[in-house]
């Protein structure tokens, strides 16, 4: 998702798109990781991500960073914005408490086979849900991964583009945005669907007791 979702926001012109990954570019990852060419094959690919958007919007400030980030504090408290594409739970849940924390809009992407998900997380308004009211970081998961079980590539871009649509609109203050709502979509029967998420009064994130218990 960070794919297209990064081409989106360069192309629209955002003023400084900060981009974490420790990885590089593997032939596998062409069919759906559309920033990469052949012969980006072995690149590390935040500075392959870099060249690409920069050729499309060289006004952009694009900051790479090649390592596998643990601590996102001071990156997001730069941030205006936060969009995750990333495909691990840890990750994510260490993203959600750095927004929460930082008071930073949280755009989460998830696809995985032909399934794929949208949430906006508008940690600015204390009323709004965090990740971890959705998916609660002490839940017994199943992590399963994009790297071993596959995913149906356009649907990476339809839910990075979608993810690039409520960053700017946020960004830009424009309509409603999906704050509140999981969008769920079926690739497979091409159906979309909404459930209304609220703030858990319990979550061990973003709970009034436990920002005054993480004050203290
Ligand atoms: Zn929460």
């Amino acid at each position: 998702m960070g794919c297209p979702a990064a081409l989106y926001l360069a192309a629209a012109g955002v003023g400084r798109l900060t981009l974490a990954d420790s990885d590089k570019v593997d032939l596998t990852n062409l069919q759906r990781q559309i920033l990469y060419r052949s012969e980006s094959v072995g690149a590390v690919k935040v500075e392959a991500a870099r060249g690409a958007l920069t050729a499309v919007n060289p006004d952009v400030s694009v900051v790479a960073l090649h390592k596998r980030l643990e601590d996102f504090s001071e990156l997001v408290s730069a941030a205006d914005l936060v969009l995750d594409c990333t495909d691990n739970f840890a990750t994510r849940h260490a993203i959600n408490r750095a927004c929460v924390r930082h008071a930073r809009p949280l755009v989460s992407g998830a696809a995985l086979r032909f399934d794929g998900q949208l949430m906006v997380f508008d940690l600015r308004r204390p009323a709004s849900a965090c990740y971890a009211c959705l998916f609660p970081e002490d839940a017994q998961v199943e992590e399963v991964q994009c790297s071993t079980m596959g995913v149906f590539a356009p649907l990476t871009g339809v839910i990075g583009a979608m993810q690039a649509m409520e960053a700017l609109k946020l960004v830009a203050g424009i309509g409603e945005s999906l704050d509140g709502r999981l969008m769920i979509f079926d690739a497979k029967n091409a159906e979309w669907r909404g459930v209304r998420v609220k703030k858990d009064p319990a979550c061990a994130v973003c709970s009034r007791t436990a920002s005054s218990a993480a004050g203290r």
